[in-house]
């Protein structure tokens, strides 16, 4: 027993001892009352050892002396030696002697409980200790004694001492045992409890191991997307630079990239307006890539106007989120929440917009760089077309007119006379000059004549665009209509309308009007010109023709006009 123990079981038995304390007092002097033949002063010795003691205990247990264990001890010691010291001064036939020997049986059980014996030789040590002066008192009190009882009493105390000895070992190894046993228990729990903390803590390491497992996881399967994405991205892009190098064709480079970013980034819609001209194109060029019905009609109706409102805003780019629908209310039908819209082109030259939008709100406020290195490609792209388109027209077009020059007026003849012979096609030729225009040079001066060519040129052009033929400056005053796919009797009205359109034109020249006529030779494969390479030739013979009968009308070839 440890000595926390042993004083926690000193401060019960004080409590004990206060129940035996007042019965004994009160039986004592009940027997007193009772037994006139008791003597008194036994009385008082009895009663004053016992006050003796309850002062002396409530004394330590109030101030707490219990809690030193010697003290505890020694006063236990010196209780069981007043006790066998009272038991002399009883008179033998005093029927308290009984109630002594209980009192001193209970001194002597907390002594050996006081002393924390934990072994054989200990006790007996202790109980030599307190036998001793217990058997010096009897001894002598069996000494001055005549009565026989004693001679009981002193054996009845021997028997009590040997049966106390036995018990108290009895007890004393019960003890050790519970004591062994407790302590195993206690450290068995206590490494339980050790054990059970360092698992709590593996569990708490566990745990935090596998939230940061479970984030890296995350961040790695995030860090992944965006590679995917990057790729894709790269890809695209890498695609989209193979499609500049290979093509100056601004349409099919526009639909590429258009499809490229719906491929990589499926938006709800991607649109790119070029205006008219940027790369020397007639018309503005639109395209428009969408799966929501009805949309693409909607966005090329609104293009130009978003575009000429931006750049009269000097505003160069815009993202709409919450406000998509007031600005663009064509949207209000197809859910789209995001719509990001990037004017083309520099602060002083824009030439065109470019659309995105997708039901994803909150989109294209970030991560932009795709579509920034996407624009400044199709800026490459749009700029290449442009010079190429420039440097094609400077080599097919004629300086002074713009309308198509002799050399690719060539190409282009052989291209559609090839075609036409291979679908047994037809085509029609006319040739023509200017009549008496070396007059107009002499009179007006050449930059005069320079005029009256590019008038000619010009409602030439426009005329025969609108049968989807096409002309050229065939030498410094005479030009060459071709119309394919047309007979003869369906050219001659056509030529017909031009040569009076053309008879009527006056080109005002400082204070001049300078008036104009034209000669005009026709022909047509296969009805009047068997073979196509004669085509030009027959025409000019029909136009010498019509120079050497008078000029300002038109021969049409009937197949007998030769060159004269
Ligand atoms: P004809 O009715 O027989 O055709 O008479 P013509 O005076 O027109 O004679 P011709 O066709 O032989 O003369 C062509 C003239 O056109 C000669 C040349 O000075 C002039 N000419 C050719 N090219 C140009 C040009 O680019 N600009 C100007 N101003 N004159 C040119
Ligand atoms: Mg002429
Ligand atoms: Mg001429």
């Amino acid at each position: 027993m440890d000595t926390k123990s042993l004083i926690e079981l000193q401060k019960k038995q004080i409590m004990m001892h206060r129940t035996v304390y007042v019965l004994f007092c009160f039986l004592r002097i009940a027997l007193q009352f009772l037994n006139r033949e008791i003597q008194v002063k036994n009385t008082v010795i009895i009663v004053g050892f016992v006050v003796v003691c309850v002062i002396l205990e409530e004394f330590f247990y109030r101030y707490d002396y219990m809690r030193k264990l010697s003290v505890a001890q020694a006063t236990r010691y010196i209780q069981c030696i007043i006790a066998a010291l009272i038991l002399c001064f009883v008179q033998n036939n005093d029927p308290s002697t009984v109630s002594v020997v209980a009192l001193l049986t209970m001194f002597l059980v907390d002594y050996f409980l006081t002393m924390g014996i934990t072994d054989k030789e200990s006790l007996a040590t202790y109980m030599i200790y307190v036998g001793i002066p217990i058997l010096v008192v009897l001894v002598y009190k069996v000494s001055s004694s005549t009565a026989n009882e004693w001679i009981f009493m002193f054996f009845d105390m021997i028997v009590l001492l040997v049966v106390l000895f036995f018990e108290a070992l009895a007890f004393v190894s019960y003890m050790r045992n519970m004591d062994t046993m407790i302590f195993t228990q206690r450290h068995e729990m206590d490494d339980i409890a050790e054990q059970n903390e360092n698992i709590l803590q593996m569990q708490d390491k566990l745990k935090s191991t596998n939230d940061a497992l479970t984030l890296q996881k995350i961040e790695l399967q995030t860090a992944n997307k965006q590679i995917k994405m990057a790729n894709k991205e790269m890809l695209a892009q890498a695609e989209i630079l193979h499609y500049i190098a290979m093509s100056f064709d601004v349409s099919k480079i526009s639909n590429q990239i258009t499809d490229a970013i719906m491929q990589v980034k499926k938006l709800g819609f991607c649109a790119v307006y070029i205006k008219k001209g940027v790369y020397l194109n007639k018309y503005a060029n639109y395209v428009i890539k969408t799966d929501i019905g009805l949309l693409q009609g909607k966005i090329r109706e609104s293009m130009e106007d978003v575009y000429l409102e931006m750049t009269a805003e000097g505003q160069l780019e815009a993202v709409y989120h919450e406000d998509v629908r007031e600005e663009f209310p064509f949207l209000k039908e197809v859910r789209i929440n995001s719509v990001y819209v990037k004017v083309l082109g520099m602060d002083n030259d824009t030439y065109g917009l470019f659309m995105i939008g997708d039901s994803r709100p909150g989109l294209f406020s970030d991560n932009m760089s795709f579509y920034d290195a996407i624009i400044a490609q199709f800026d490459i792209a749009i700029n290449n077309a442009k010079i190429y388109n420039e440097m094609q027209h400077m080599a097919r077009k004629d300086g002074l007119t713009g309308i198509n020059n002799r050399i690719y007026f060539t190409q282009l003849f052989k291209e559609t006379v090839d075609k036409i012979k291979n679908s047994n096609g037809c085509v029609s030729v006319a040739l023509f000059d200017i009549d008496k225009f070396k007059n107009v040079n002499d009179t007006y001066g050449h930059l005069a004549g320079d005029e009256v060519i590019k008038r000619i040129a010009s409602v030439t052009e426009d005329h025969i665009d609108k049968y989807n033929g096409f002309v050229c400056r065939y030498g410094g005053e005479e030009f060459v209509a071709v119309l394919p796919g047309r007979k003869l009797e369906v050219a001659q009205p056509i030529i017909e309308e031009l040569f009076e359109e053309l008879c009527r034109q006056v080109v005002h020249y400082n204070e001049y009007e300078i008036h104009m006529s034209v000669s005009i030779g026709l022909t047509a494969y296969p009805e009047v010109c068997k073979d196509t390479d004669e085509l030009l030739k027959r025409a000019d013979w029909c136009m010498y023709y019509a120079k050497e009968h008078g000029r300002h009308q038109i021969n049409v070839d009937d197949g007998s006009v030769e060159r004269m």
